[in-house]
């Protein structure tokens, strides 16, 4: 099973990441994320590609362009 099947790579710590748990990777999981500020600074940037998530899952976007964006919106590409 291709690993892009069902999650994005995490742009901090490098781990997959399946697009129902990254919410709570984010919050809890990332070993990139040391502070909470860290932490609560990526729930607002969650809060962004919640909404290309909800364009992929309505068939709009490609698991690779969900990928781009949340490198773009977490690492400031
Ligand atoms: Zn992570």
């Amino acid at each position: 099973m291709a690993d892009s099947a069902g999650g994005i790579k995490c742009p901090h710590c490098k781990s997959s990441v399946a697009l129902d748990r990254i919410g709570v990777h984010f919050q809890k999981f990332c070993s990139a994320m040391r502070t909470d500020s860290a932490r609560e600074s990526s729930m607002k940037k969650f809060n962004q590609l919640y909404t290309h998530m909800q364009s992929h899952s309505r068939g709009e976007m490609t698991i690779e362009e969900l990928q781009k964006e949340a490198d773009r919106i977490f690492l400031g590409r």
